[in-house]
């Protein structure tokens, strides 16, 4: 046996860990490197968490709709219990409002294929069941400071209702939770243990050089790095042939206490409304969280350092989500002083994630995972597993993808959706991909 390990993962976030349990299940000698102190420490503790089927692209719908039985089954899917508490699938459903920009047919035209059911709701049946919601239609979302901002709206908003959506309540125990199933299936987790140099042997890769000069030798070695992940691809020459850039982008995300109606004990949906540029869901502890989705008059804030970038938020984006909020949400209750937090996505150019090979023998991703990819975490680790050992025996994923058979539908899903060389999806080029 050589010394080290079979596999080495850079990254124990939610779908770092996903990856190890995976291969660990499939009898490699594992071992999770993270610079951070724990398990989920890096964006995964900052997720929203919400399970949701909406995206543009075939690919993306499968792999969420087949993600989502091991949340739904959690210690099913681990195969072990948490000593330490088990996170946990809250189902609430989902509306999507309409917008001009980003049709309906879409969606639903992909959700008829798959089979996920859904029901359409015009404006009076959306206002009848969900009678805090202002109906009106303000797009195109405005920043504030927009004298239009506050012009009535124009016309009407209609819906569709999906009822099997959800959110999970502890994204950070998630990733603590597999963590523990891949201990338990062997895998190593070493914390503290930053990966600054990459080791090649005959033009192949061979393992990691950490911060305090130790080589951990590895002949496979997983990108699973979230918003630092394209400097390591960097770092190991592997950016080379990439057609998908990615690179970490600036969040704010806030709560806010939800009108009656509204709150998880009144069994509120998640709320996707592109029309004002927001996503809302109920939380425990009786509040609302609110994230963006990217609408066109908001400039994006791209991070050239992952290591520097402000982790306070800011009083503009407080102000301009809260101000939205209320457009569609009159009656909620503005907070004394701001509840939030900021992160990083880390965005792909299409907002499709990247789970691939790489130019450099030995060198996978799992990356790009564009603020939308918690809830695939189950099926990012079985695609790796996949894509390895095709690759590894001699397969050339790059011309003739390998295709994964999901358990709940048995359709077949091209993982050449997620390369690194792909044409760029057409998707919404938000976070809801
Ligand atoms: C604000 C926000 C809201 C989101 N909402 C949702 C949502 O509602 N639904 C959804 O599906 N997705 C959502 N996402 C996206 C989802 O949370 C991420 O896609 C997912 O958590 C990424 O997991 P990861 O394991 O790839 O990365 P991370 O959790 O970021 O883990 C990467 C790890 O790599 C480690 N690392 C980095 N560099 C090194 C190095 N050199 N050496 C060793 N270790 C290193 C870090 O310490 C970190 O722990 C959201 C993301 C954010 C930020």
């Amino acid at each position: 046996m050589i010394p080290g390990t079979d596999v080495l993962i850079i990254g124990a976030g939610v779908i770092g860990s996903a990856v190890a349990l995976e291969f660990a299940r499939s009898g490699r000698r594992v071992t999770v490197v993270d610079r951070g102190p724990a398990p989920g420490a890096g964006s995964t503790s900052s997720s929203s968490a919400i399970i949701r089927f909406s995206y543009s692209t075939l690919d993306s719908v499968l792999t969420a709709w087949e993600s989502a039985p091991y949340w739904n089954d959690w210690e099913g899917y681990l195969g072990v219990r948490d000593p330490d508490g088990m996170c946990r699938f809250i189902p609430t459903g989902m509306l999507l409002f309409d917008t001009p920009e980003f049709s309906f047919d879409r969606i639903t035209d992909l959700w008829d294929d798959v089979g996920i059911a859904y029901e359409t709701l015009d404006t009076e049946q959306i206002a009848a069941r969900y009678p805090q919601l202002d109906v009106g239609r303000y797009f195109p979302p405005k920043t504030v400071d927009d004298p239009a901002f506050a012009d009535d709206a124009r016309g009407t908003v209609t819906a569709i209702h999906e009822s099997l959506a959800g959110f999970i309540d502890d994204p950070m125990l998630a990733a603590r939770n597999i963590a523990h199933a891949a201990r338990h299936h062997g895998a190593t987790f070493r914390f503290h243990a930053e990966v600054v140099g990459v080791e090649m042997t005959d033009g192949r890769v061979s393992g990691v050089r950490l911060a305090d000069g130790e080589v951990v030798h590895a002949p496979i070695v997983i990108n699973v790095g979230g918003p630092h992940s394209a400097r390591l691809n960097a770092l190991a020459g592997a950016d080379v042939d990439m057609t998908i850039g990615h690179r970490p982008l600036r969040q704010e995300v806030f709560a806010a206490p939800a009108p009656d109606g509204l709150a998880l004990d009144d069994g509120a949906p998640i709320i996707s409304d592109l029309d004002i540029g927001q996503y809302f869901r109920p939380q425990v502890g009786g509040t609302l969280l609110v994230g963006g989705t990217e609408p066109a008059c908001d400039e994006l804030e791209w991070v050239d350092d992952p290591d520097t970038y402000d982790e306070h938020t800011t009083v503009e984006k407080f102000e301009t989500t809260m101000y939205r909020l209320a457009r569609r949400v009159p009656e909620f209750g503005v907070p004394h002083r701001p509840v939030g937090l900021a992160a990083l996505y880390d965005v792909a150019d299409d907002w499709v994630p990247i789970y691939d090979r790489s130019a450099v023998p030995g060198w996978f991703m799992a990356c790009g995972t564009s603020g939308n990819q918690f809830k695939n975490a189950p099926l990012a680790g079985k695609f790796m597993v996949a894509i390895v050992d095709a690759v590894e025996s001699g397969h050339d994923h790059d011309h003739d993808p390998v295709r994964f058979v999901g358990e709940r539908t048995g359709r077949s899903i091209d993982l050449g959706a997620f390369s690194r060389r792909r044409t760029p999806a057409s998707t919404s080029g938000t976070v809801m991909g």
